[in-house]
């Protein structure tokens, strides 16, 4: 390879000898972001409000913006019973991606999450990017979210999602504080073992999709509730079909503020029916995904990560 092009080895999924419990075509995880709570404000010391807002506005002032903040607290008060309600509706266990903080300040969803077996995963001990921290400063933030969801949800999780940029040293990190495994990855429709900077051992990789995140109707080119049924059927119709072949996973990502708004909420529902009238569907958790796909594949080689040209060897 050139020398001034990264070292990249891109795998492809023909190696991958397993297969899901009970012989499924396709595993299916469904994950709740709970980060209403753990959003930018000045009231909890932040430099500027959140930007992150279903009309796009972007305040670089250290000024509170109210709007927005009622537009998060609707995620914990209304999303959240109708998503519940679904979730208990059709028999799913979530994997809730939560920021720590969130789960302190809405103690009836980490009881839910507690008393009804799904998932907590961490997604960091505020909602906030990694991208500017130290090593020491990371690992004491993802020590401090595991911390705290395990206090609030009895559970310490075991899969880790970044808001969305992290450091070279986050999955090794991950890897040293005995997490399972990692999602910040959209390289694939499977789990697969990733090589780790700077450890020999590999860590479990379960890729996220962002195409079918419902994020999609906040972000343009965004999409109408139909628009996205149809985007999120579609995904689980190739890969149901693949299934036959492969092991196939679809990760769906939904947020309380945003699904769960009432013109939006039934479209979940009609995803949920579609999927749940399919045989062959593994709905699990990520840990449970995680897990069954380190077992099977002990064997597996690791997939060589990017690395920059300065670190090639000479
Ligand atoms: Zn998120």
């Amino acid at each position: 390879m050139s020398p001034d092009v990264a070292e990249k080895t891109i795998g492809t999924n023909g190696s991958a000898h397993y297969t899901w419990p009970e012989g499924a075509r396709l595993a299916l995880s469904i994950v709740v972001n709970v980060e209403e709570g753990s959003e930018s404000t000045v009231l909890d010391g932040d430099r500027g409000p959140e930007p992150v807002d279903e009309l796009g506005v972007v305040l670089k002032k250290p000024l509170r913006m109210h709007g927005n903040e009622s537009n998060y607290e609707y995620g914990l008060r209304e999303g959240w019973p109708r998503i519940h309600k679904l979730l208990q509706k059709y028999n799913v266990r979530a994997t809730f991606t939560a920021a720590a903080v969130s789960l302190e300040r809405a103690p009836d969803i980490a009881a839910a999450i507690r008393d009804e077996g799904h998932e907590a995963c961490s997604h960091g001990y505020r909602w906030m990017h990694q991208f500017h921290m130290d090593e020491a400063q990371e690992r004491e933030f993802i020590r401090k979210a595991a911390d705290s969801i395990e206090h609030t949800t009895g559970q310490r999780p075991r899969g880790w999602l970044s808001r969305y940029l992290h450091t070279d040293n986050t999955r090794r990190l991950l890897q040293e504080e005995g997490f399972l495994y990692h999602m910040d990855d959209y390289s694939a429709d499977a789990p697969f073992w990733g090589a780790v900077d700077g450890s020999p051992e590999p860590m479990v990789i379960l890729p996220y999709a962002l195409d079918s995140n419902d994020m999609k109707f906040w972000t343009a080119p965004s999409l109408t509730p139909e628009d996205w049924l149809t985007y999120a059927k579609r995904t689980f119709d190739v890969l149901y079909e693949e299934g036959a072949e492969q092991p196939r996973m679809m990760s769906l990502g939904l947020h309380l503020r945003i699904i769960g708004r009432p013109g939006r909420i039934w479209a979940l529902e009609e995803f949920l029916r579609y999927v749940r009238g399919k045989q062959g569907v593994w709905l699990a958790s990520r840990s449970d995904i995680a897990e069954h796909f380190a077992r099977e594949c002990v064997d597996q080689p690791a997939r060589v990560a990017l690395r920059a040209p300065e670190q090639l060897p000479e």
